[in-house]
């Protein structure tokens, strides 16, 4: 019999496969591609995935070893999605073996055979005059519990993690179980078919001209690549193209794959999908536990889902049909991994949608540069929504000079008066303020001593409910201290302001209104956030304070002011990104006022109104100010008009990550610059020394050639163990 042998990925740091021998007793049924197998690796077995099976090998035949196991069941990967990934390591010069664990749920990373139980869901009963009363009852006593009726009874089989997701609770489940209304049943194994009666007729709305437009364009490309951008303000209709564009796929029985930044901040979006399609709808984040995260990769595999909406992970699931993919937020950095494996959400989607021959959409209010100037240079299809669906209009933005006006704890005089004249008409407010804690340090009132953290060189952000100090960089925390280590004093007091002493502040300025803070802080606990969102939605509160969580996609119909406290967070920043960010922050969060019928106003505070960046912004919107910052990016040769990667080094010493990278800059390259080795705008962090190279080049191809020279040079490299380095493609955070 040949010998025959197995090309495979193993997880492991290094950037290349190793082969195995398929022994004699293995060979029947054939080994295919994407198929797991235990391996010994040094001194431990681990799980492996076959990426070729061939019948020669060009090592020494001794010292190959046998694969150890093979699993036999029912998990492989498809022969496209192990070319995928492939492709993704390739792109992200990243170990090959450490894509593929990233793609697969932790259940099926380990060497032991699975005991698959199948999940279960919930359904509704059948009605009764007895529950139809009770049914009616609900309608009117407890609406919430009705909603959640409702949508099971629409939903014949919905999982816990689903409902959770969407903001339900396990009390309103037993509720309505001990109602006899509802009952949980183990999951049946099924194929997605699309019926006809799967679509909610009566939700959708009547296009107009421009959506129409967008969702022919976009039903033109089906069955072939073709990435369109829709750039639209917040309630532009964004959503209803995504799910009008999404029907036809649908109806060919093919899978549709949604890739949103964050899954928990957005219940209502989600609940959109599920109002319109009557189709099994998977939820892929990074609060589902382990048989949850597997149940939904599997339920993927056996095409018994149509529509998985999910984080930027959501972008491996292992989908044999899928037909389009949606970014929504394609400007958002948590799209972007920021440690281990770098990749983008959106360009791996991308990559992926090219792979398949399928059409990509990718929406945004404040797309990002990346996709506007690959839009308006004719390479995506390039569709915008000028104004807002429905009755809303668009909010507009003011400036307010706080060098001019009596300032109280951060509110200048006439901020105030708007807030009080908004109160008074009955709406809500929205008050940003990207700082969490109750003051960003502390410092001493007699010698200015500030109280900084040892191992980042940075000051301590006071929380005064837990009355300590945090390191927003390490995490680590401290007691106050009584007494000035420097002077003896013991006049230590907090300086400046972050969200949790706006909180108090702004109750004590209007105490006869609620008050409700939004921030990481103030949702930790599990469920918080969602509750949070449901009384503000309710009007229980009519302040709301927030940080950029309250910038992203909520829908509150009675916001119609939002103060930005401190509009000039970025404005002098030497991240040439850092203006980009901020507008976009800017207009995302000004998207929150103003959404029903009722006008929205904006205004910002900051001391340089006059700088031409904001101005551009209030005055000509964010694709004038994008156009015009995109003239600048290209006469400095900067991205999208070059193309970089970033590589960091870290150490306990200062001096090694730096040698370790200058000796990388002597090294000869074709048509690529480097720019450094440079300290990290945080040069130290959690006690180490931190130094980042850039490489750059006007082609995306000389870079990666590049690339792999240097990879090729640090393993003789001197310092190369004496430091953590990593390999960061397509930058958008350079102050790391
Ligand atoms: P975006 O995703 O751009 O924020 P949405 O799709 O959520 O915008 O639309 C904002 C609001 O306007 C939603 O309440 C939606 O139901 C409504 N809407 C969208 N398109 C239309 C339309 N053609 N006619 C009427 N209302 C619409
Ligand atoms: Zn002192
Ligand atoms: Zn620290």
């Amino acid at each position: 019999m040949p010998k025959s042998y197995v090309q495979v990925a193993v997880p492991v740091p290094m950037r290349q496969l190793f082969t195995y021998l398929i022994p004699n007793d293995m060979q029947q049924p054939p080994i295919h591609i994407g198929e797991r197998v235990a391996v010994s690796f040094g001194a431990r077995q681990v799980i492996a995935i076959v990426v070729s099976v061939n019948n020669e090998c060009d090592i020494d035949a001794k010292k190959i070893k046998p694969i150890a196991k093979r699993l036999n069941d029912v998990f492989h990967l498809s022969d496209s999605l192990v070319s995928f990934l492939k492709l993704c390591a390739n792109y992200y010069h990243h170990p090959i073996g450490d894509v593929f664990q990233q793609a697969l749920p932790k259940l099926l990373r380990q060497v032991k055979k699975l005991e698959l139980q199948p999940p279960m869901v919930w359904h509704s009963e059948n009605i009764t005059d007895e529950t139809r009363e009770k049914i009616t009852k609900i309608a009117t006593k407890a609406p919430k519990q009705h909603a959640l009726y409702q949508l099971i009874d629409k939903h014949q089989g919905i999982s816990w993690a689903e409902l959770r997701t969407l903001g339900y609770s396990k009390a309103q489940l037993n509720a309505l179980t001990a109602k006899t209304l509802i009952t949980e049943v183990k999951q049946q194994p099924c194929q997605f078919i699309w019926q006809e009666s799967a679509l909610a007729q009566e939700n959708k709305q009547v296009l107009s001209t421009e959506q129409a437009i967008i969702v022919a364009a976009i039903n033109q490309s089906i069955e072939q690549f073709a990435c369109h951008l829709i750039d639209g303000i917040t309630g532009s209709g964004k959503t209803e193209v995504y799910l009008q564009a999404m029907e036809n796929v649908l109806a060919n029985n093919q899978q549709v794959l949604v890739i949103v930044p964050e899954i928990g901040l957005t219940p209502q979006t989600l609940l959109r999908f599920e109002q319109r399609f009557n189709v099994p709808i998977c939820l892929h984040h990074s609060n589902l536990n382990d048989t949850e995260r597997l149940d939904t990769w599997l339920n993927a595999q056996q095409n018994s889902v149509a529509i998985v909406i999910g984080t930027r992970s959501a972008v491996f699931s292992p989908l044999h049909k899928l037909g389009m993919i949606i970014v929504d937020e394609e400007h958002d950095s948590s799209l972007k991994q920021q440690d281990s494996f770098r990749y983008h959400g959106r360009d791996v989607a991308i990559l992926r949608a090219r792979q398949l021959n399928i059409p990509i959409v990718l929406g945004s209010a404040t797309p990002s540069f990346e996709s506007l100037q690959n839009a308006l240079s004719g390479k995506y299809q390039y569709h915008q929504l000028h104004k807002r669906a429905g009755q809303s209009n668009k909010a507009k933005i003011s400036l307010i000079d706080v060098a001019k006006q009596q300032m109280e704890f951060g509110l200048s005089g006439s901020l105030k008066h708007e807030i009080k004249q908004t109160l008074a008409r009955g709406e809500q407010v929205l008050v940003f303020l990207n700082r969490r804690g109750y003051a960003p340090a502390i410092n001493c009132q007699e010698c200015h001593w500030l109280c900084d953290c040892q191992r980042c060189d940075k000051p301590y952000t006071f929380h005064q409910k837990q009355q300590l100090l945090i390191c927003h960089h390490c995490g680590s925390q401290k007691r106050v201290p009584r007494q000035c280590p420097s002077c003896g004093s013991v006049r230590i007091a907090p300086v400046g302001q972050g969200t949790e002493q706006l909180e108090q502040r702004i109750s004590e300025i209007f105490p006869d209104v609620s008050v409700v803070r939004i921030d990481r802080d103030s949702t930790r606990k599990k469920g918080e956030l969602t509750k949070l969102l449901q009384e503000i939605t309710e009007k229980k509160h009519q302040l709301l304070i927030g940080t950029q969580m309250l910038a992203k996609g909520h829908h509150f119909p009675d916001v119609t002011l939002v103060a930005v406290l401190d509009g000039d967070g970025a404005l002098f920043s030497f991240d040439f990104r850092a203006s980009e960010n901020m507008a976009q922050l800017l207009i995302q969060v000004a998207g929150r006022a103003g959404r029903a019928s009722k006008p929205g106003k904006v205004l910002v505070q900051t001391s340089y109104p006059e700088h031409p960046l904001l101005q551009d912004l209030v005055h000509n919107g964010y694709q004038h100010f994008a156009k015009q910052a995109l003239i600048e990016r290209k006469q400095a040769r900067l991205p999208p008009f070059s193309f970089q990667a970033l590589i960091r080094a870290e150490a306990n010493y200062p001096s090694y990550p730096e040698k370790f990278l200058r000796t990388l800059t002597e090294q000869t390259l074709i048509n690529c610059e480097f720019a450094g080795p440079v300290p990290a705008a945080m040069e130290k962090k959690a006690g180490k020394f931190r130094y980042h190279l850039i490489l750059q080049s006007k082609s995306r191809k000389e870079l990666h050639i590049a690339i792999l020279q240097l990879l090729n040079v640090i393993p003789n490299n001197e310092f190369h163990h004496k430091v953590r380095w990593s390999l960061d493609i397509d930058p958008i955070d350079l102050n790391w």
